[in-house]
């Protein structure tokens, strides 16, 4: 008999090989596919009822109850437009010997296990994630069409902050330019030490150079900051602050009124640090014990203290970032249901900051984040309501991304990543 968990695995293989137009790129005529839906929550805090969503080969061209015939009957779910995670590390994976392994291991194993991560990803309802790392091959890929994933935005190499070290600020624009040349979507900077201590690695006018450099070739700064450094971002006009542990009102004032991005992360990635302690501990940058992973219980109140410190500023832009990591890659949606249930944070806005407001951070308002006319058809669907349980976004039964359905699962499915990873 076949285990279980691999039974599973090739039904999942047969729902993905039999999705229309995985393969054809460039259909010869254009392929309409009509969506019945119950509950539509359109991704910008509206919901629309007993409606009809009419799809065009990769955009959304209509929303009509009148429109026939239908092709997929999602009544009685909630669809929604598929989630965005601004801060994912999709190449970081669990190695052979059960231990982290960073992004490393032999290229085989780690173009494995970047895909499988890409995978997990999209079947957890995430149709466009952003990563740190730099997964340039796997990004084009899977735009092709070629590989089962979310679409990825991506920075190249880092630029991690080591005080005087780091360079000129010529020195600094310079490295900006290159990670452009490469195909760098954005730039990821690292611009202050640990969670609880260290200052600013970056001296105001090195961060200045970065995120300036950065707006004149196009594209977009994500700042891992605590402390001094959520201001020091700010006041260098740097698009987006990562974690903000540390953050004052007064730091989260400014940037609410500069229009910064803020990604603080609730919970999942120190659980999850939690979760794995054994396989993480001794790895470099992790601490050397289990013992030593004690603090991050410590840190996660503090996490919870200031996303609800957070939402009591008006204007501030609270976008949906996980910042997963090896053993998270799947279970995105549980950050969601951590800010919920730990911050107090409004449902609908827990929905919003993971669609339309994540789209707007990306620049990308035009093509997806909301579910309307000229829109790419990314959608998914929950088994139950999100606004009365948000529990509900672990049961994610239906993805389609531009058009393409990748998933489409009976009620009472079981999490792809239940039988992947824990
Ligand atoms: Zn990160």
């Amino acid at each position: 008999m076949l285990p279980a968990r691999f039974v599973r695995f090739i039904t999942i293989l047969c729902i993905c090989a039999s999705a229309q137009n995985v393969f054809s790129q460039t259909p010869a005529r254009k392929q309409r596919i009509i969506i019945a839906a119950s509950t539509v929550l359109d991704g910008k805090g509206g919901v629309q009822h007993d409606t009809h969503i009419v799809i065009e080969d990769s955009k959304i061209v209509d929303i009509d109850p009148k429109a026939g015939p239908v092709d997929y009957d999602l009544r009685g779910m909630t669809v929604l437009p598929g989630w965005i995670d601004a801060h994912v590390h999709i190449t970081w994976f669990f190695g052979k010997d059960g231990k982290f392994a960073g992004g490393g291991g032999t290229p085989e194993e780690a173009a494995y296990a970047a895909a499988s991560n890409a995978w997990l990803t999209l079947m957890a309802g995430f149709t466009t994630v952003q990563n740190m790392g730099s997964p340039i091959t796997m990004r084009d890929t899977i735009a092709k069409g070629m590989l089962p994933g979310p679409r990825i935005l991506t920075a190249i190499d880092p630029l991690t902050g080591r005080g005087e070290k780091t360079g000129t600020p010529d020195e600094i624009r310079a490295y900006v330019r290159k990670q452009k040349a490469a195909g760098a979507d954005l730039i990821k900077i690292y611009a202050s030490g640990g969670m609880l201590q260290g200052s600013m690695t970056l001296s105001q006018e090195q961060l200045n150079a970065a995120c300036d450099e950065a707006k004149k070739q196009g594209l977009r700064t994500l700042v891992h900051a605590y402390r001094d450094a959520v201001r020091g971002a700010t006041i260098a006009g740097c698009t987006q602050v990562e974690h903000g542990l540390g953050a004052t009102d007064d730091d989260l004032r400014l940037m609410a009124e500069r229009g910064t991005y803020f990604d603080p992360q609730a919970g999942l990635l120190l659980e999850n640090y939690l979760l794995n302690k054994a396989k993480y501990a001794g790895t470099p940058f992790y601490p050397a014990t289990e013992e030593g992973f004690d603090v991050f219980q410590k840190i996660l109140p503090m996490n919870h203290e200031l996303i609800k410190r957070a939402l009591k500023i008006p204007g501030l832009k609270i976008v949906f970032g996980t910042d997963a990591v090896a053993g998270a890659h799947g279970r995105n949606a549980e950050e969601l249901i951590d800010r919920v249930r730990d911050c107090g944070v409004d449902p609908m806005a827990a929905m919003v900051s993971a669609n339309s407001l994540g789209a707007e951070a990306l620049g990308m308002s035009d093509q997806i984040g909301a579910i309307a006319p000229g829109l790419q058809a990314d959608m998914i669907a929950l088994d139950g309501d999100p606004l009365k349980d948000i529990t509900a976004v672990r049961r994610v039964v239906f993805v389609m991304k531009g058009g393409i359905v990748y998933k489409n699962v009976a009620r009472g499915a079981i999490p792809a990543y239940a039988g992947v990873q824990p």
